[in-house]
């Protein structure tokens, strides 16, 4: 009777294990692509095999053991899954629904509904980590919606997750009529003790990540201004990193991302006003720089801009200009668009800027994959060599030839799990 429970115990957990799992076990793969950029540099002739959910071995000599499964990737490069840098799993493009009405009219059910869609079609085009950075009016549903692929409900890359993210009192939208309180699309805090209590409420709420507004839209003019002091942030800093946790700031002043710098945060997003003095001071401080180039491109296309046929808005020569000076300061930089303002699996048009506006094609694959790793404190992934998880991806042709067949994915490998095989 005992064995009979034990062997019905046994039939029931190996049911409630996820498929991914128990396929990640069916032995070994060696895939045969032209060849592998390894998160760091392009080899010619390489082969992978893949073990138990991780890379076993890498190089111009790997052979088959017996029984291994051969995946021949002829004419492709074999990368490391992609990581976005920024995304937003809960908002959709703003020419489909401006930013406003996606917070205030579409309900919970629908935006977790629209996210799981996201997750997946990321995942097919070949990006098995991204750091979302905010629901936006989402509450903490990225916390689940993280689960939730991590127990191999739904298919999606590996989240980092923030929460709701801190903003500051009065500063970020929903606005309306000065006398209507709306839903915002952060948390707001004010205050050493009201930031304290937001960062604490966040990594109670299971964030991997503290996202900080250190400075939005509020001016006098509608124009970005700083936000939250240098001490606000540095005691958000304090907090989150006394947990194990890093901060991001959104900063797109000068003197916002001085601030957010001086105070001890991981990495920046946007930097569209940055200098080269603070890029310099922000090599000088190990922060990382997501420029998220295609989300302002992206919000230009939305306001009538067409390429060619119009001149270059200002927003866009400025972006182009910005990054000139982030890369003559030798900042850490990652491959961040801000997915989400975009359409989600068109991820890779950051990278596809960031060699378009002039950063050498390696460095860009390298942002995408074990730059944005190391920038995360990710050591199990991003790039190609054994230990790590088997997260790859391929595609055809080599893209740092043209880094737009990027977009042309053929084969996705999630721990082990092939995703997506050529056709
Ligand atoms: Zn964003």
């Amino acid at each position: 009777m005992r064995r009979v429970l034990a062997l019905l115990l046994l039939a029931l957990a190996s049911a409630l294990l996820p498929v991914s799992r128990l396929s990640a076990q069916q032995g070994a793969v060696l895939l045969r692509p032209d060849r592998v950029f390894d998160g760091d540099a392009m080899h010619a002739g390489w082969s992978v095999l893949v073990r138990d959910g991780r890379i076993a071995a890498a190089g111009p000599a790997v052979s088959a053991p017996a029984g291994a499964r051969e995946i021949r990737l002829s004419g492709m490069t074999l990368l490391p899954g992609l990581i976005e840098g920024h995304g937003h799993e809960f908002l959709h493009p703003y020419d489909e629904t401006p930013w406003n009405d996606q917070v205030l009219f579409e309900s919970l059910g629908e935006r977790v509904a629209r996210a799981t869609v996201h997750v997946r079609t990321e995942l097919m085009a070949g990006i098995t980590t991204e750091r979302d950075l905010g629901t936006e009016g989402a509450g903490f549903a990225d916390v689940g919606l993280r689960d939730a692929i991590d127990k191999g409900i739904i298919p999606g890359p590996r989240l980092l997750v923030a929460g709701r993210a801190i903003v500051a009192l009065g500063s970020y939208g929903v606005k309306g009529a000065p006398e209507w309180n709306l839903p915002k699309g952060g948390m707001e805090a004010s205050g050493l003790e009201g930031v304290e209590k937001a960062t604490r409420e966040h990594i109670g709420r299971g964030v991997d990540w503290v996202k900080v507004y250190a400075d939005y839209r509020w001016g006098p003019h509608g124009e970005a201004r700083p936000t939250f002091t240098e001490e606000e942030i540095h005691r958000i800093v304090e907090v989150a990193s006394s947990s194990g946790r890093y901060v991001s700031a959104h900063a797109a002043t000068d003197e916002g991302m001085r601030r957010a710098t001086l105070a001890g945060v991981h990495t920046i997003e946007h930097g569209d006003g940055g200098s080269l003095a603070t890029f310099q001071l922000m090599a000088q401080h190990h922060v990382g720089f997501c420029p998220t180039l295609a989300a302002t491109d992206a919000v230009a296309r939305y306001a009538g801009w067409k390429e060619g046929v119009d001149p270059e808005p200002a927003s866009v020569k400025n972006k182009r200009a910005m990054f000139q000076r982030a890369l003559q300061s030798g900042v850490a930089m990652c491959m961040g668009g801000d997915v989400g303002v975009f359409p989600h699996g068109d991820n890779v048009r950051e990278a596809v800027l960031m060699a378009e506006y002039g950063m050498d094609p390696i460095a860009v694959l390298h942002a995408a994959t074990g730059g944005n790793a190391d920038i995360f404190g990710l050591a199990d992934r991003g790039r190609i060599e054994p230990g790590l998880l088997a997260d790859l991806m391929a595609v055809n042709g080599d893209p740092s030839k043209d880094m737009k067949l990027l977009h042309d994915v053929t084969f996705v490998m999630k721990g082990g799990d092939v995703v997506r095989q050529p056709q």
